[in-house]
């Protein structure tokens, strides 16, 4: 059974918290294809379906953007965790494509994307930065770069809406059935031709007999907004997102208002734990704290500068790092996919193009995807 019921209390992102408009609050319906999990996934294979004239509803636990995809850094990247692979090489143009196509206002902004990498004992640096005495500097630039990630998962909700989906928020899937596909909702048992599970650190609590899903809340924070001298003196002035090639791990990007959001930490627990976990906890705290702290270190032009807002969203991940896509062993007609470690934000949006095309004409997906491969 689910444990997605709703009720977290994660802080709130930096990213502009929307409402979905009323068309979705209309009821359930009989379905083509019911969607479990409203994030990019979710809300992109529900777009896509829809779009073909399919009769989709979109179940979500909690209100739309509770998950990773409302919660996100939203730096966007090419591929996979473990790279680009067969099927998954085109993600980044095919997301600018769609943001175009849509019309989406979600400030999708392509200059690149660094990864650094900490040079010990070394004085050269590329970025003016010393992270816990360890300079930093420039590896390479490659494909991507950011976007505000809440207004890229409304505008597809709302595309998917304006095709005929319905989206029902705060309303989890108990269960699955899994014989003839149907999901326990509330009282009632709905039946559909397909179902897409795309609920992520929470499919393991919802489809047993999966491969390894290792689940865990990650943490971000943002900077009060910099002007641009100071981002200049930060070495920011290009609005590149970055990430660490090595470890410790650091992420960020400059938000919309010259905000600049870092991340960085994992607490693991199962997707009950998860669900549980309060930004509050000891552990949160201690992980949010540090992050501050090192962020603040960084370069003195950030040492008196405000960490908030703060909070968590949850990740998952395989023991390979490689994303799950693929139908369930026990019913083809059940669909996954999830499980992209820190690397969703486009390839989410793939995926669910690629189920949805999966589910239209048969489009092989994957076989590095497949379940139990
Ligand atoms: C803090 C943070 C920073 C990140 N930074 C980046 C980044 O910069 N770049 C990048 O590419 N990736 C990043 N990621 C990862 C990326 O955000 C995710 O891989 C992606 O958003 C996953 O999308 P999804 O639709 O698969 O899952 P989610 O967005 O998590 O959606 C799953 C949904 O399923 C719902 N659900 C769960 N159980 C049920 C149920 N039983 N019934 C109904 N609904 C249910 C949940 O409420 C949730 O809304 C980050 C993640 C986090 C948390």
């Amino acid at each position: 059974m689910s444990s997605a019921a709703g009720t977290r209390d994660w802080g709130e992102p930096l990213w502009r918290s929307r409402a979905l408009s009323p068309a979705a609050q209309s009821s359930p319906r009989v379905s083509d294809v019911i969607v479990v999990g409203a994030g990019l996934t979710g809300m992109s294979a529900a777009f896509h379906l829809a779009r073909a004239k399919l009769k989709v509803t979109v179940f979500e636990a909690a209100a739309l953007g509770e998950g990773a995809s409302g919660r996100t850094g939203g730096i966007v990247l090419e591929g996979t965790a473990t790279g680009v692979r067969p099927g998954a090489d085109n993600c980044v143009p095919s997301l600018a494509k769609l943001v175009d196509e849509l019309g989406i206002d979600c400030n999708l902004h392509l200059p690149g994307c660094w990864e650094i990498e900490h040079l010990p004992g070394s004085s050269g640096s590329a970025l003016p930065w010393n992270d816990n005495g360890d300079p930093i500097r420039i590896a390479r630039t490659v494909t991507g770069g950011s976007v505000e990630p809440r207004a890229l998962l409304f505008g597809l909700a709302e595309a998917a809406l304006q095709n005929g989906a319905i989206i029902a928020e705060h309303s989890p899937v108990r269960r699955i059935q899994l014989n003839n596909p149907a999901v326990e909702v509330a009282n009632d048992v709905i039946a559909a031709a397909h179902i897409v599970v795309a609920v992520n650190a929470w499919t393991s609590a919802l489809l047993p007999g999966l491969p390894r899903i290792h689940s865990a809340l990650t943490y971000a924070c943002a900077t009060e907004p910099l002007v641009d001298d100071v981002l200049r003196e930060l070495g920011l002035a290009e609005h590149m997102p970055f990430y660490t090639a090595d470890r410790p791990y650091l992420w960020g990007r400059i938000a919309r208002d010259g905000e600049v959001v870092f991340g960085a930490g994992l607490k693991f627990g199962t997707p009950e734990e998860l669900e549980r976990a309060r930004i509050g906890d000891n552990d949160s705290q201690t992980i949010l704290q540090g992050l501050a702290r090192r962020v603040q270190r960084l370069n003195p032009a950030l040492a008196r500068v405000r960490i908030r807002p703060r909070w968590a969203g949850p990740i998952a991940f395989t023991d390979e790092a490689l994303p799950v896509i693929g139908t369930y062993p026990a019913n083809p007609a059940i669909l996954i996919a999830g499980a992209y470690a820190g690397h969703g934000v486009a390839f989410g949006v793939h995926a669910g193009a690629l189920i949805a095309r999966r589910i239209l004409d048969g489009a092989p997906l994957p076989e590095w995807g497949a379940i139990g491969r």
